[in-house]
């Protein structure tokens, strides 16, 4: 039996909802119940917390005007959480393929578009099996992101909620997502894992909304054990996906189930995402992915020939990818894979000439750009002279060695011509620049410490 304030509820629902649009009632307002009313007081039921809060700041205000109005009466609206609000929000313990879409019947018959999520291969989005823990190369500028990876992918325990994983392009977070897709589905195929891209999030969102089929939409997230949404920047300046997908978001943490998220920024990095979203983001455990280094770059360069079934690479060719395409991981990836299929090609083993040669652009677009300032401030901090008398007229050995030495690397590391390096060691001439080049090129093949000193030099800049 309806209570009058039901009915009263009744025709304000339908007023918030063509004042707010469809989207947002059915996220947001839709789920909202009549508890009681105490006095002058109305008590609402919402199903979260989370979205308690979200209710309060954005839509409280106008229900208790919608309220007043209806019963012309100064009447205050309470907001409670409960979770036997009308819609109950369903909780799943496990997969249980019979409560999926039926796939068959309507892809045989479907006409035109098939729809997402309909069949349990496009559940979600397809997992690259290339994608494991045991083919990702762990090194500095990755322990943390695959230490909580794999935290998560064992434990069905949720620790922290959500795991962030950022970082730049290139450097494994869609990896790393679908290792620990893949490992827990592996470990127990009960859990129902769900992983997409943002992207992917907004096109089916919007596509729900168009074809007013938000209920299919939202139903897929209900019964997740974990949600793994990559790329999320790309929701950025999407308001109407922004709402949606944090209302998806809270409800997952929520009902306690792993929520994993992956950008291209820290949280409070992200732009155009809503600070809300931001805030909620950072407050499980943010890991971030560094650019690689050296060694990782090797390891993953061996980790790769392997599984090619080629570990014949000889070990100059491997060194000098791993210290020339320094961007990302997939650059290096493609360099190898080039290299490589050349060689192929022309039915010849891969030299390090070759490689040279087939990688002419990449190695170009990596150069990074040292300056000759950069490389005289290094220098006297590692011989631990001063600058001022790296680039003075002083004769002193002491002074003298470091100063030859970052000419060296002027000429060896940087396009510039022998006057301008010159230049800008306080005005010497051009022979002398060249004396220094010859004397270290002369010193590297006896003296072996300044060879080292040199290579770590080399180093320390190039990366
Ligand atoms: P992101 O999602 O961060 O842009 P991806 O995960 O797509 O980067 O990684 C790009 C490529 O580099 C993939 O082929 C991936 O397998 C590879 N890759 C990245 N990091 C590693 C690593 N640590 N070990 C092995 N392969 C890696
Ligand atoms: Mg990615």
């Amino acid at each position: 039996m309806m209570t009058p304030w039901q009915d009263a509820w009744q025709g304000i629902r339908a007023k918030l909802r063509a004042e707010f649009g469809d989207a947002t009632f059915d996220s947001w307002l839709k789920p909202l119940g009549v508890l009681r009313a105490e006095g002058s007081k109305v008590l609402i039921t919402v199903p979260t917390r989370f979205m308690c809060d979200w209710v309060k700041t954005h839509y409280l205000g106008r229900i208790t005007d919608h309220w007043r109005q209806e019963t012309g009466a100064v009447i205050d609206v309470e907001l409670v959480v409960s979770v036997q609000s009308p819609p109950p929000i369903a909780i799943a313990v496990a997969a249980q393929p019979a409560t999926r879409p039926a796939a068959s019947p309507v892809r045989s018959n479907g006409h035109g578009e098939e729809p997402d999520g309909g069949n349990e291969d496009s559940y979600g989005a397809p997992l690259d099996s290339r994608f494991t823990f045991d083919s990702f190369v762990v090194g500095k500028s990755n322990e943390l992101a695959h230490a909580a990876a794999r935290r998560v992918s064992n434990n069905s325990k949720v620790q922290f909620n959500p795991l962030f994983l950022y970082g730049g392009v290139g450097l494994g977070k869609t990896h790393l997502m679908h290792a620990i897709a893949a490992e827990i589905r592996a470990r127990n195929p009960e859990r129902k894992v769900l992983y997409m891209s943002a992207e992917k999030f907004m096109y089916q969102f919007i596509r729900a909304l168009r074809y007013k089929d938000t209920m299919a939409f939202k139903e897929q997230f209900r019964s997740v054990d974990v949600l793994m949404i990559d790329d999320v920047q790309f929701i950025a300046n999407k308001d109407s996906t922004q709402e949606e997908f944090f209302h998806t978001f809270n409800a997952v943490i929520d009902q306690h189930r792993q929520v994993v998220i992956s950008g291209d920024r820290s949280p409070s990095d992200l732009e155009g995402i809503e600070d809300r979203i931001k805030s909620r983001l950072g407050w499980g455990l943010v890991a971030d992915v560094h650019p690689t280094d050296y060694e990782l770059r090797v390891g993953i360069l061996q980790s790769k020939l392997e599984a090619m079934g080629r570990p014949d690479m000889p070990n100059e060719v491997t060194e000098f990818l791993a210290r020339k395409i320094i961007s990302n991981v997939r650059e290096l990836e493609g360099a190898l894979n080039r290299v490589t299929a050349y060689a192929e090609l022309v039915g010849r083993p891969v030299s390090l000439e070759m490689t040279q040669e087939v990688l002419q652009d990449l190695i170009r677009s990596n150069d990074r750009r040292v300056s000759i300032a950069e490389i005289q401030r290094h220098v006297a901090e590692y011989f631990n002279v001063r600058l001022s008398d790296l680039l003075s007229a002083r004769r002193a050995r002491a002074v003298a060695r470091p100063r030859q030495v970052a000419m060296y690397l002027a000429k060896q590391l940087t396009s510039r011509s022998l006057p301008e390096i010159g230049r800008k060691f306080g005005g010497r001439d051009h022979t002398t620049v060249m004396h220094a080049v010859r004397r270290i090129e002369e010193l590297r093949e006896t003296d072996s410490s300044l060879d080292q000193d040199i290579e770590n030099l080399r180093r320390t800049l190039e990366t």
